[in-house]
């Protein structure tokens, strides 16, 4: 067994669970502060996730000796990022999630 790629893996489930409860959190109060549209708050959190990109490309295009070494290239970024977008979208529901009730009106 690779200890290291089992770490990774871990480390990976823990960043998704933790941006995934942090954007349902903030999904959720926006919508119900703004009371807007659900897609549209969806349009606002996937700008907001553009802009996330823009920024942290930017910051490594002008310090491209970032120990991470990620050299953006923004067709291909986003081309990945638009099919994890679209590959979640289509992921059966949880159980749990199935029986929550909708926060907000649509
Ligand atoms: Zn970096």
């Amino acid at each position: 067994m690779d200890h290291r790629r089992s770490n990774f893996d871990f480390r990976v489930d823990v960043a998704r669970s933790d941006l995934h409860q942090t954007m349902t959190s903030a999904f959720t109060r926006v919508q119900h502060g703004a009371q807007l549209h659900p897609m549209l708050v969806m349009r606002l959190a996937a700008e907001a996730l553009g802009a996330l990109y823009r920024d942290m490309a930017a910051a490594h295009v002008q310090d491209p000796h970032c120990p991470c070494g990620w050299q953006p290239d923004a067709t291909c970024d986003l081309d990945m990022l638009g099919a994890a977008l679209a590959q979640q979208a289509v992921v059966p529901i949880p159980f749990d999630l199935r029986v929550m009730q909708p926060a907000g009106e649509a």
